[in-house]
């Protein structure tokens, strides 16, 4: 689950970033409404928590922008704000959830769930592969309807293949699902998590394509 986090208070952003990862979120941090808005167009994130007051380009722009491209990525404001105003003028221009500062990181959390699954409901139904199953709304995985249990990463790494059955996925685009900008990439971390997903899922399910990367296995082979 990848998201992005923009705040310009680094003591803020720090602490949200640091308690997100640790509910094994991989969290891209930026701390204006240009980088925001640059990166939200150029990767795909579950969610975004936004402060409205960054320099720049105000959160409220961004939002406003971000959705008349289109663009559903579910969005929690966050500001310091509290004035009834402030709070319309945000749902108003297509905010998913408003949290007054300070708040409590449980709570975010809570906000996150339920943004992603209610966009879930609408844009993510069950991933079926080949007897595996993959539920992005609660993140639970069956292999011939018996329930398996995945870690964080394991997860993310699941649903990038099993958003894109048919595809070859370069290591790079893997890498790309499993971590957040800056984080260190243990050389064979890709490998071991490969290696984890066979075992619970079947040792074929995953097929290595050497030199190129790796696809789920297809109905026909
Ligand atoms: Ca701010």
């Amino acid at each position: 689950m990848r998201i992005l986090l923009v705040e310009d208070d680094k003591l803020l952003g720090d602490g949200i970033r640091a308690g997100l990862m640790l509910a094994s979120y991989a969290v891209d941090w930026v701390r204006d409404g240009e980088m925001a808005l640059r990166a939200l167009t150029d990767h795909s994130y579950d969610a975004c928590i936004l402060d409205i007051g960054l320099p720049k380009m105000d959160g409220i722009s961004v939002l406003r922008e971000l959705r008349q491209h289109n663009n559903r990525t579910p969005v929690i404001v966050l500001t310091a704000r509290d004035t009834k105003t402030d709070k319309i003028i945000g749902l108003d221009s297509g905010a998913d959830h408003y949290l007054t500062k300070p708040f409590d990181l449980g709570e975010l959390e809570a906000h996150i769930r339920a943004v992603v699954r209610r966009a879930g409901d609408v844009a993510q139904p069950l991933l079926v592969h080949r007897g595996v199953t993959l539920d992005p709304a609660s993140k639970l995985a069956g292999v011939d309807g018996k329930p398996v249990s995945l870690s964080g990463r394991e997860y993310a790494l699941l649903l990038d293949f099993m958003s894109h059955p048919d595809h070859l996925r370069s290591r790079a685009q893997l890498e790309e699902s499993l971590y957040a900008w800056g984080e260190e990439v243990e050389s064979n971390a890709l490998e071991v998590y490969i290696h984890h997903l066979r075992k619970k899922l079947g040792s074929d399910f995953i097929q290595t394509v050497r030199g190129l990367g790796y696809r789920l296995r297809s109905d026909g082979k």
